[in-house]
C-alpha cells in the first residue's frame, strides 16, 4: 500500500459495541475507516447513513450481505454480533474475499475457531481478533516486563474480569444458545489473556470451579468462575470471571519485585504501578489502535497482534474450563 491508502471497514451488526466505541473510533483511524455496514435494522440503517456520511450502496442485511464481495470500497468486514453468529458471518466474510475482524469470543467453541481459521486460509484474507488490549499500551508493558525479566522471573500471576449484570434477564449474552457461556464467554478471556501475557506463555493445566448465587437470573449461563493455572516455566496463576462481581485487575508477583494494572481490561485509560513506582501512558482508544494494527499489517505486513489463532487458543482453554468444572472439585467431609 501507499503511505496514504485507507482501508474500508464494514460493521456487522450495530449494537452498543459498534455504536458507541468502534465507529467513533473508526472516525480516528489512520489506516482504515467507516466505509459501510450491516444490519437487520432498517431505522438504524438509515441513521448511521446520515450520521457517518455513508452511501445506501455500501448498507447490507443479513440478507444481502453476500453481496459485498462485489462491493471494493469494503476490505475489512468486521463481525459485531452475537457470539452464536460470529463463525457464520467471519466464514460469509471471508468466502466474500474480504479480510475479517472477528469480536470475542471467537465462536461458540473451538471447532467454530477452526472453521473461522480454515475459510480465511482457503480465501486468503487475513483474521485478527477484536482484542483491543492487544494494541493498548499498558498492556505492552507488561509484555516487555516479563519479556526482558524488569522484576525477575514471574512466579506468581493473578487476574479477574467481571462487572455485575442487572439488566434485562433475556438479554442475548444470558441465553445460551446465542452467548455460549456466561461470564467466561464474555470477560473470562481477558482473565485468562491477563495471565498468559503477565508470565509469557500458554498455560499447561487448570482447575475450575463455577458458583452461583443467582440461579432465578442466570437461568442458563454461568455466574462466577474461578481457575488455577500451572504453565510450563512452573508459575502458578488464578483467575476469576463473574457476571455477579466487579474486579478488573492483574497482577504478576516475580523474584524481585511485582507488577500489577487496574483497570486493567476496560476502554481506558488503565492505570498501573510496580515495585518501582507507577506506569502512565497517555490514552488513545484501544478500538482505534487496534483497527489501525489490523489494517496496517494488512497494508504493510507489520505483525498480526491478535491473529486467529490467538481466538481459537483461548477458546481451548475455555472449554477446558468448562470440563474442568463439570468433573468437579472434592466434597470435604
Ligand atoms: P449488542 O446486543 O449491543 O448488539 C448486538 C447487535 O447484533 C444487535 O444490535 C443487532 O444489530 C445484531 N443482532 C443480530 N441478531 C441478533 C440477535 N438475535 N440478538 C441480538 N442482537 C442481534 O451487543 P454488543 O455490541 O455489546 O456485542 C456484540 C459483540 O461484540 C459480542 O460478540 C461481544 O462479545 C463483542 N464485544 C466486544 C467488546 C470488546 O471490548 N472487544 C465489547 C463489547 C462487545 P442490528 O440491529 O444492526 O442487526
Amino acid at each position: 500500500g501507499t503511505a496514504d491508502q485507507k482501508l474500508g471497514v464494514a460493521l456487522v451488526g450495530l449494537g452498543s459495541y459498534s455504536t458507541y466505541q468502534l465507529a467513533p473510533a473508526l472516525q480516528d483511524t489512520e489506516h482504515c475507516y467507516l466505509a459501510g455496514i450491516v444490519t437487520g435494522t432498517p431505522a438504524k440503517a438509515r441513521t448511521w447513513q446520515a450520521k457517518y456520511n455513508l452511501d445506501p450502496e455500501h448498507c447490507y442485511s443479513y440478507e444481502t450481505y453476500d453481496q459485498i464481495a462485489q462491493d471494493d470500497a469494503i476490505a475489512i468486514v468486521y463481525v459485531v454480533l452475537p457470539n452464536s453468529m460470529h463463525a457464520e458471518f467471519a466464514i460469509r466474510a471471508a468466502q466474500a474475499g474480504k479480510h475479517v475482524i472477528c469480536e470475542k469470543p471467537m465462536g461458540m467453541n473451538v471447532a467454530e475457531c477452526d472453521a473461522i481459521i480454515a475459510a480465511c486460509q482457503e480465501a486468503g484474507v487475513k483474521l485478527g481478533m477484536g482484542y483491543r488490549l492487544q494494541s493498548e499500551p499498558y498492556t505492552q508493558e507488561i509484555k516487555k516486563y516479563v519479556r526482558e525479566k524488569t522484576f525477575g522471573a514471574v512466579r506468581f500471576v493473578s487476574a479477574d474480569a467481571a462487572y455485575i449484570s442487572r439488566g434485562n434477564p433475556n438479554q442475548w449474552r444470558l441465553d445460551r444458545s446465542l452467548s455460549g457461556g456466561g461470564a467466561l464467554m464474555n470477560m473470562g478471556v481477558y482473565s485468562i489473556q491477563s495471565c498468559i501475557y503477565s508470565c509469557g506463555m500458554n498455560p499447561l493445566t487448570v482447575s475450575a470451579q463455577e458458583f452461583s448465587t443467582r440461579p432465578e437470573y442466570f437461568r442458563d449461563t454461568d455466574e462466577t468462575i474461578t481457575a488455577q493455572f500451572t504453565f510450563p516455566n512452573g508459575v502458578v496463576g488464578q483467575m476469576m470471571t463473574s457476571h455477579n462481581a466487579s474486579a478488573n485487575r492483574l497482577y504478576g508477583s516475580c523474584d524481585s519485585g511485582w507488577f500489577e494494572l487496574q483497570p486493567a481490561n476496560n476502554y481506558g485509560p488503565l492505570s498501573g504501578r510496580t515495585s518501582s513506582g507507577s506506569i502512565s501512558f497517555p490514552h488513545e482508544s484501544q478500538q482505534k489502535l487496534q483497527m489501525d494494527d489490523f489494517a496496517s499489517h494488512i497494508l504493510y505486513d507489520t505483525p498480526n497482534r491478535a491473529p486467529g489463532e490467538m481466538g481459537k487458543r483461548d477458546m481451548i482453554i475455555v472449554e477446558a474450563i468448562y470440563q474442568s468444572i463439570k468433573e468437579g472439585g472434592r466434597e470435604i467431609t
